[in-house]
Order: C-alpha cells, then structure tokens, then sequence
C-alpha cells in the first residue's frame, strides 16, 4: 500500500533528493508548494485513472502488464560515456527502457542517441542543462524544454513524449507549460541513489531491493558503476519473473494527459 502514500510526502522526497548533474546544488525551493498535487485527494483519483486503467492493451513489443510483472528501470541525465554499454547489455538481454536526457549532451553523443531510438528504447525530455525548473521563469522552462525537444529531434528525427523535471522538482506552474507542450511529468517510486552508492554491489543490492511490479525506479546511465550494475540486475529481474519495459509499458495501453504526473501517489 505504499503507492498510496500522498504526493505531499513524494513532493517532499523530491525536493531533499539531488542529482549527479548538480550534486552541489542545494534545492533552492525546497519549501515550495506542489499545488496540482498536494492535495491527497486528487492525487487517489489521478493514481486510480492510472492504476485502473484498461487491462487489456499490450504494448508494442508484445509485453502485457496486466498479465505480466513489469517493472520500468529509466536512466537519467545521459547520454554519456557508458551509455553505449548499456545498449549493448540491453540488447543482448532484448530489454527496453527509458532514458530521460539532458539535451546539452545529446549533440556529443548524437550517434548514441540515434541508436537508442533504432533499439526501441523509450526516450524522454530531461531539460537542456539540467536546472531546478520551479526556480526559472515561464519562459526559461519553455526554453530548457524545447531546445531538448529540437536537440533529441535532430539526433533521432523524433521529438520526445514524455518529459523529466530534474530532481522531481515541479510544481503547478511548470506542470502548466509541460502540459502546454505536450508533456505528461514522469517521476519514479522506486530511487537507485546511485549517484550517493556510487558502488556496484550496492546500487545491484538496492535496485533489487526496490523491486516491485509496476514500479518506476530512477538510475543513471552517466556513472559506470551503474552501468557494470546492470547484468546483475538483469538477470536477477529476469529469474524473478520481472519483464523490464519502458515507463509507458506499465500504463497497459491508456494514454497519459500533457502535464500530468506519473507515477502518482508514492516514494521509496
Ligand atoms: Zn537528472
């Protein structure tokens, strides 16, 4: 029952949790509201849309949720220097995922993210530099996601779906312009803290730990322990009867609304 805990413990979780792409980086609005969803209740109907939703669908690579224990391992703040590793693994495992990328990287690693497209891999809008989006003006945060949209477009001919506020920080306001671009908010219930482990046995340890179906759990492809993690994981995932997929998978078919956030209702 933990996924029903209110998105005002999340919201809090969110705001105190940093990210390798700013570590140093104190959250500046750790006090500030998170009015779409603070209120519990919209947060239970929202949850209940998501959870509820059609059993029927499979999804694109054949994969059912509603009939299968799925769990969605999405890779943050790439491409980087192991992201063609984890290709290669994830290819010989014949897994999809999610990646939410940094746009200021993409052009470096243009080749990479093409293939990330070509493999069938999922790819989301992480901003262009990785800011705390709640702190910038409207404008700012159009600008942080629009030119990921143009730069992930160039490299792969496709324009993501889904965005990534980086540390889960967002609030009404920028759920607002996510929405007035098209975008549903992907958060996570399940986080790695690899960035703190930084240690293979230990990132392999929680991910494992964290496994649940139908969990949303956060990674990162930019630190080589994760990446070396990651075989282990598999396999283990695998034994237990988990089909990793991308974050849509997990919505059995339905579609997410622009703006909205996803998963709603819990942390860990
Ligand atoms: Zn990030």
């Amino acid at each position: 029952m933990r996924r029903w805990i209110p998105i005002v413990i999340a919201a809090t979780v969110a705001l105190t949790t940093t990210s390798p792409a700013s570590a140093s980086l104190t959250p500046a609005n750790a006090t500030a509201a998170w009015p779409t969803s603070a209120n519990p209740m919209a947060a239970s109907v929202a949850s209940a849309n998501v959870t509820m939703a059609s059993s029927a669908g499979a999804t694109s690579r054949g994969v059912n949720c509603a009939r299968v224990k799925c769990i969605a391992l999405t890779f943050d703040d790439g491409p980087g220097p192991y992201t063609a590793k984890l290709l290669d693994l994830l290819r010989e495992h014949r897994t999809k995922v999610t990646f939410f990328l940094v746009g200021q990287r993409v052009g470096k690693y243009a080749k990479t993210t093409r293939r990330m497209a070509r493999d069938g891999h999922e790819i989301g809008n992480h901003t262009y530099t990785h800011p705390h989006l709640t702190s910038l003006l409207d404008d700012q945060v159009r600008d942080q996601i629009g030119r990921t949209q143009d730069a992930i477009h160039r490299a792969t001919g496709k324009e993501p779906r889904l965005m990534r506020p980086p540390y889960g920080d967002t609030d009404e306001r920028v759920g607002a312009i996510a929405a007035e671009m098209g975008l549903p908010q992907i958060l996570w219930n399940g986080s790695s803290r690899d960035w703190e482990l930084r240690n293979t046995g230990a990132v392999t340890k929680k991910v494992l730990g964290l496994a649940k179906r139908d969990r949303v759990i956060l990674m990162h492809d930019i630190w080589p322990e994760t990446v070396k993690a990651m075989p282990k994981i598999l396999t283990t995932l695998e034994k237990k009867g988990y089909h990793v997929v991308p974050v849509t998978s997990l919505l059995r078919g339905t579609q997410l609304t622009a703006g909205e956030i996803y998963p709603v209702g819990g942390w860990n």
